[in-house]
């Protein structure tokens, strides 16, 4: 069984675009520049957010992080994503979710120039992903997708079941995989909460992808022999081993389903890790306009 390394390959990854980042600066171009809009306290939001902001200084890319109180208004949040988008030197900006209850979610995505659009949740975005044209990828996918190429795994062919159809993970994952070309060419099911039997489902899987939001979900005799599972998920649940109580696990039980598989992603140090390397990656094409000239 390999662990799909997620630290190593953001590493390298980071390594990549810092290495272009000098080239940049070499030929007198411009920095590329992500701000990040955080609002509220919510702890998970916090760190997300901070890892973004820090990753972009590691790799020399210029960083602004708008932190506002949760109370603001929809009404000011437009405001600062329309200054966004206007400012030319930020090159792409992302709006953390989720957002306070009282704003309006799909209004905000809808608001951001998909042409800064790094976290591709644009309905553009997404639709040009949908047809194979150039698009920002959203994140995770994204990610997803250059772990599975950077560790040549084969997916030609095989029969992909993705766990879970949001609008951020499984769903978009579902249709890259489907899509012509590597990685992708794969045959997809797409499964959900209205799913009948969904551990008969998983069990004809070559690849699993699992991004559900339960703790440990997907278990050990759901997996078929030798298949790859791509853990999504982030949870946190209370182990009183810990120092700080808790501990993060995956949507899948590892202890039970690692010794079936012959590549799975660890939680923490897996997927998570490749999502802030791809926002970086978008970020590069943003300021390049590689994706829209
Ligand atoms: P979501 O809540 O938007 O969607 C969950 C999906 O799971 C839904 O489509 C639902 O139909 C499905 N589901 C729920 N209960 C189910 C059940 N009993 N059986 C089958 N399907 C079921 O979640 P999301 O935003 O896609 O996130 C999923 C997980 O991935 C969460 O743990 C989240 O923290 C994590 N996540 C991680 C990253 C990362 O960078 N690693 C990024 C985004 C989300």
């Amino acid at each position: 069984m390999t662990l799909l390394d997620g630290k190593l390959l953001s590493e390298n990854i980071k390594s990549e675009l810092s290495a272009e980042v000098d080239l940049i600066r070499a030929r007198g171009g411009k920095i590329p520049h992500l701000a990040a809009v955080l609002v509220g306290e919510s702890p998970a939001s916090q760190v997300y957010v901070q890892s973004k902001i820090r990753s972009c200084e590691q790799v020399g890319f210029k960083s602004s992080l708008i932190q506002r109180e949760a109370d603001i208004s929809e009404a000011e949040l437009l405001e600062i994503v329309r200054g966004l988008n206007e400012d030319p030197d930020v090159d792409g900006f992302i709006v953390q979710l989720p957002l306070p209850k009282h704003i309006d979610e799909e209004r905000i995505t809808l608001a951001i120039d998909h042409r800064k659009d790094v976290d591709g949740f644009h309905p553009i975005n997404f639709g040009r992903m949908a047809q194979g044209l150039p698009a920002f990828l959203p994140a995770t996918p994204y990610g997803i997708m250059e772990m599975l190429r950077r560790y040549n795994i084969e997916t030609a062919g095989k029969h992909c079941v993705v766990v879970g159809r949001s609008n951020i993970v499984g769903t978009p994952i579902s249709i890259l995989l489907s899509r012509k070309g590597y990685p992708g060419d794969c045959t997809v099911t797409l499964t959900h909460s209205r799913t009948r039997d969904l551990p008969a489902e998983v069990r004809r899987a070559d690849i699993v992808v699992a991004a559900i939001g339960i703790p440990e979900f997907v278990k050990g005799d759901w997996i078929k022999e030798g298949a790859v599972v791509i853990d999504v998920g982030i949870n946190r649940i209370a182990d009183a081993t810990k120092k700080t109580g808790t501990r993060l696990v995956g949507d899948v039980e590892f202890s039970t389903v690692a010794p079936h598989c012959s590549h799975i992603t660890p939680v923490p140090g897996g997927v998570g890790l490749m999502t802030v390397a791809a926002l970086m990656m978008n970020t590069l094409k943003a300021c390049n306009r590689t994706i829209y000239p």
